[in-house]
């Protein structure tokens, strides 16, 4: 595969799809087969953290024999996101705790990149550059060799990401969510590239919503030659200039293979891109109102996750992703949308004035067999 500039601050190189190492396969010895098939096809940047599971401790294991010669390794964390020790805080003693102990579980002598795990707030953004805090700690462990370079990793706001990218001197690579369906941090993703920040997206099929069947994106794939939803999905990221790289989960041999084909197909061209955000804006408009997930409806005093029955409801409404609607729906922890009393209470703050009460009834319909 091509290899870009990972930005201008790191001096890597990488090619526009990466390896996600949130979740494995649990057969250990199939996780470090999928992991090198990855890489001797030309993956090189990995992007594990200390809070996914074994995943550092089975990274240890594919990375031997030669292999961690041939990749760009990079772990996170951060205190607010998991805790390993009731003490752990985000002081510059903690982090370095935290390092050396991915190292450990990595198995290795030197992390290439380390990032502050998701940055979801003005108060964790204060908290990670304080004097004597995690980027301090990050910063001493680069100087005494340790790791190579420095990021972070984000849900926080779009106003105060672009603050954030402005101030941040120390940040070489920026982590954050984009696809097809949801392209909110665009203008950051933006500025960050502009900066000469390296940039990484996660989520580039949208949790694995756009590999699945849907007729009505397959439709779309039809009109602009893609040939299936993933390959439409991949190459709509890829057509974003802002965009170094994408991290890829690895599930099977064969997604690595169509994913790398999908990026061989290349970006679409600016025409295309106008198809498919018309075809995605008129579904869009179809229906009066999505929703945002903003979570202000909640809590229901019966305690039904709203947000998580309205985007089931969505999903299989208009995106044709039925089935896997259906299996997050069934499991929706506690009570489910029969157990809606109309109280009204959750439509009258609904940023979206959604008919929430008909919409629960619609789910009670649509997945009762459940
Ligand atoms: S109307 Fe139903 S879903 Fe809305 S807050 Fe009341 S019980 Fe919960
Ligand atoms: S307030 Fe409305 S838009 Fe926001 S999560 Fe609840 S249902 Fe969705």
């Amino acid at each position: 595969m091509k290899l870009r500039k990972f930005g201008q601050r790191n001096g890597h190189q990488v090619p526009r799809l990466s390896i996600g190492a949130m979740r494995f396969p649990k057969d250990v010895d199939c996780a470090v087969a999928l992991l090198r098939d990855a890489i001797d096809k030309g993956l090189r940047y990995i992007d594990t953290s200390r809070g996914y599971g074994e995943s550092e401790w089975i990274l240890g294991l594919a990375l031997k024999h030669g292999y961690r010669d041939k990749v760009i390794l990079s772990t996170k964390w951060s205190p607010w996101i998991t805790k390993i020790a009731e003490s752990d805080n985000s002081s510059s003693d903690c982090v370095r705790r935290r390092i050396e102990e991915s190292m450990k579980r990595l198995d290795v002598d030197y992390l290439d990149y380390y990032q502050v795990w998701n940055i979801q707030s003005r108060e964790c953004y204060d908290k990670a550059i304080a004097k004597g805090g995690m980027v301090d700690g990050i910063l001493k462990a680069k100087e005494e060799g340790l790791i190579g370079h420095i990021g972070f990793t984000t849900h926080d706001s779009v106003e105060n990401l672009l603050i954030y990218i402005k101030e941040a001197d120390w940040c070489e690579i920026l982590l954050t969510t984009y696809n097809m369906l949801n392209t909110t941090y665009a203008p950051v993703i933006e500025a960050a590239h502009a900066k000469g920040i390296g940039t990484v997206i996660m989520n580039p099929v949208a949790g694995g919503k756009l590999a699945e069947q849907s007729p009505v994106l397959m439709e779309l794939a039809n009109k602009v030659g893609a040939v299936s939803v993933a390959d439409l999905a991949i190459r709509y990221v890829l057509s974003n200039p802002n965009i170094d790289t994408m991290l890829n989960g690895l599930n099977k041999t064969e997604d690595t293979t169509h994913s790398i084909a999908s990026v061989e197909r290349g970006a679409f061209l600016p025409a295309q891109i106008e198809i498919i955000n018309r075809y995605l804006e008129k579904i869009k408009g179809q229906v009066s109102a999505f929703c945002t997930n903003c979570k202000y409806c909640i809590p229901c005093p019966v305690g039904i996750d709203i947000p998580g029955v309205m985007s089931c409801i969505q999903d299989a409404r208009y995106w044709g992703w039925e089935e896997s609607a259906r299996t997050r729906y069934g499991n929706i922890k506690g009570d489910k949308a029969d157990a809606c009393v109309q109280c009204g209470k959750c439509e009258k703050i609904c940023t979206q004035n959604l008919k929430i009460i008909n919409e629960m009834a619609h789910a009670v319909e649509m997945f009762k067999e459940i």
